[in-house]
């Protein structure tokens, strides 16, 4: 049975069950969903004297073998292995049983990797199987699952334990409704564990990770379609569309919206109107212009007489905000008050105030914004700005700050690829800004080896004297001794004190005082600095348009979605931009510094960034639990996309779920996990 404890199985002592248990491996369903993460291929079977190097199998018997302890947790097995025509070495690493296994007069096939190691070719850990497994000894198409190893229990003891529970596997029940794996096309439930574990071909491996892969994304869609419906179930406050205020409003901006800005604002307008509350994803490359969105929302909210709370994740940036919204706003008589951690005192006692007795209609701040002491008097519209700086939770906190519940509007630069539009942010609407303002020139990306700078620093100084600014980058605040990664402090004295020594440099990090900060933020975007070495405080949002030159130093320690981020600090306004990327050291550039020089295209390069870090890193942890994807690949837009239509099916053809137990029960924990009210 599936809930049977592993510790019942037949050959599990107490030692193995502790093993078992420290890899979270229960019961009997537990080891069955201990799938192999590849399988090992002994379909083709080399003689010794012809290997080449790379992935090979032999046939052979070991002639001799021995282990040695090389140090503490390191056992190191040699073994001679021969066909009969030639010998090849093999080692393998804390398999000391290897010796008993092997030392007898039989064939075995061994698959592993032929390689120069050493000053010698060797087959480095290879897998090994009994060739008369198969009837006889030469095999054709034999599949070896390969599992991650679990300390304790070795992968032959491993593999005989999931033989052991066969006819469970057999029995498993089916999960998914009958008409769903009929129209597509699915295996069984059974079938497909069978197969992982027990393949006789590739075709069979290939229809048991599409069944469990079709099973992992079914369940995250349908707990995003299900929320999705909870939502509509919700009362808001309805915000009445007043034509001519709106109008009079956009008329009063100092440039003209572009289209995508105008769709979004009218998309955001509609939704508004109705009284179950906007839950709206806006997605926007850098720069293209998403805050003067927020704020026309915030104004029509407030000429409806109730309050936006905007929230932003840094002091710079909700500073930055309330200028330039205070601009917009205040001459429609729309009252904005700046809330952060620094505001103390007296003065923070009247901002609550105002908040709390309803004088305050604009309320823009950091985290500082869902403290228990701040309370509003109508909360209809909360922005959250640069969402995935923000959990799941600080959302909610926000969201919940009103007894109807607010509209929601939140905002990112880092693009969400569409196979994660429709699984992971499956419940929110998502409005894109896809154009960017006009007059906009691409930036201009560079890499530079770290010796090269004398030129870059001649270009820097052309712009300066055309009256550009100029930021510089560096991860470290402090030099820190046992790296020679750039720091703030060590780069600002040496600039403003030799090359620059002509011009304005400042400095700005983490560490100093908010009015600190605040003075030289506000100095740079007077053009009262003309380079600002900073750490990444400046990372989000900043903007500052006539800033032309960004220079990241150690570019190759930064990700690819902040490389952007970063990049997208210039090239804000109408001049030529440019971005200089220079390397710790002279190593080749990674592929995620060629792709960022390649593009400019966020979307494009949130698409590369997921291929090359996985879903769990980038949308993972922080906002949503970790995903249980072991067999799915999120980046299958193919596959997201079909079993959209198997969710869109299963929801019309009004099952109820909780007909499906073991369904339901998975797709309540993704309910939870992804729930954003
Ligand atoms: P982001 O989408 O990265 O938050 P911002 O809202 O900070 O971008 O806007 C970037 C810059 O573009 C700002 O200086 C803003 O004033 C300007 N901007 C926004 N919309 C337009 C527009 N339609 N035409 C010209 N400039 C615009
Ligand atoms: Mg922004």
């Amino acid at each position: 049975m599936l809930s049977t404890p592993v510790s019942d199985l037949k050959g599990v002592g107490c030692k193995i069950s502790q093993a078992f248990k420290k890899a979270g491996i229960n019961t009997v369903a537990d080891l069955i969903n201990w799938l192999p993460y590849r399988h090992e291929d002994f379909s083709s079977v080399s003689k010794i004297s012809n290997l080449k190097p790379g992935k090979v199998t032999i046939l052979a018997k070991c002639e001799s073998i021995e282990t040695k302890q090389v140090r503490r947790g390191l056992k190191i097995t040699t073994a001679v292995l021969s066909d009969g025509d030639s010998k090849v070495r093999a080692v393998w690493f804390n398999q000391p049983y290897r010796s008993t296994q092997l030392l007898t007069d039989k064939l075995f096939l061994f698959s592993g990797s032929f390689e120069f190691n050493y000053n010698r070719y060797q087959i480095t850990n290879p897998s090994v199987e009994m060739p008369k497994k198969f009837g006889s000894n030469e095999p054709n198409n034999f599949l070896e699952p390969v599992y991650h190893s679990i300390k304790g229990i070795n992968p032959r003891q491993l593999r005989r334990f999931i033989e052991s529970v066969r006819p469970t596997i057999t029995m498993m029940q089916e999960i998914m409704p009958q008409f769903i794996l009929k129209k597509y096309g699915l295996i069984s439930r059974s079938e497909s564990y069978l197969y992982m574990h027990f393949p006789k071909s590739r075709d069979e491996i290939i229809l048991a990770k599409n069944r469990l892969a079709f099973d992992e994304l079914f369940e995250i869609l349908l707990a995003s379609q299900l929320n999705k419906q909870a939502n509509t179930r919700l009362k808001s406050r309805s915000i009445k569309f007043d034509q001519l205020a709106v109008a009079n409003f956009v008329k009063s901006l100092p440039f003209s919206l572009t289209n995508a800005q105008r769709r979004v604002l009218w998309q955001i307008i509609q939704d508004f109107e109705s009284s179950t509350p906007m839950n709206r994803l806006l997605q926007g490359d850098v720069g293209s212009g998403k805050t003067v969105v927020a704020g026309s929302a915030a104004y029509i909210c407030a000429h409806a007489g109730l309050q936006s709370a905007i929230m932003v994740p840094t002091e710079i940036l909700a500073l930055q905000h309330a200028e330039t919204l205070q601009k917009l706003l205040s001459p429609f008589g729309v009252k904005m008050v700046l809330l952060t951690g620094s505001v103390k005192g007296v003065k923070r006692k009247c901002l609550l105030e105002n908040i709390a007795n309803g004088e305050a209609d604009v309320i823009i701040g950091t985290h500082a914004l869902i403290q228990k002491t701040v309370v509003y008097k109508n909360l209809g519209f909360v922005v959250v700005d640069e969402q995935h700086r923000f959990g799941v939770k600080q959302r909610q906190e926000l969201l919940a700050k009103s007894s109807l519940m607010p509209h929601l509007l939140a905002m990112t630069a880092t693009p969400i690829p569409r196979s994660l539009q429709l699984t992971v942010f499956g419940e929110l609407d998502i409005s894109t800004i896809d154009e960017l303002p006009s007059g906009r020139k691409p930036i201009k990306t560079q890499i530079w080896a770290p010796t090269n700078t004398a030129n870059l620093y001649d270009s820097v100084e052309i712009e300066i004297s055309k009256g550009r600014q100029v930021y510089i980058i560096c991860s470290l605040i402090d030099d820190n001794p046992e790296n020679d990664t750039k720091s703030v402090e060590i780069e600002y004295r040496k600039l403003r004190s030799t090359i620059f020594n002509h011009r304005r440099v400042a400095m700005l990090h983490g560490k100093m005082k908010p009015d600190e900060k605040d003075k030289i933020m506000n100095d740079f975007s007077a053009h009262k600095i003309d380079i600002l070495i900073s750490t990444t405080v400046v990372e989000v949002g900043v903007n500052v348009p006539n800033a032309t030159i960004m220079i990241i130093e150690n570019a190759d320690k930064f990700g690819l979605s902040q490389l952007h981020q970063l990049r997208g600090r210039v090239g804000r306004g109408e001049y030529q931009s440019y971005c200089h990327l220079i390397m710790s050291d002279h190593s080749k550039p990674s592929q995620r510094l060629r792709e960022i020089e390649k593009s400019n295209d966020g979307f494009h390069l949130a698409e590369v960034d997921l291929k090359l870090r996985g879903p769990g890193e980038i949308y993972g942890k922080s906002q949503h639990g970790t995903l249980d994807l072991r067999i799915a690949s999120i980046s299958d837009t193919k596959m997201v996309e079909r079993v959209q239509l198997a969710v869109r099916d299963f929801i019309n053809s009004g099952e109820d779920l909780l007909q499906y137990k073991q369904l339901s029960k998975r797709v309540q924990k993704y309910q939870r996990l992804t729930n954003l009210n």
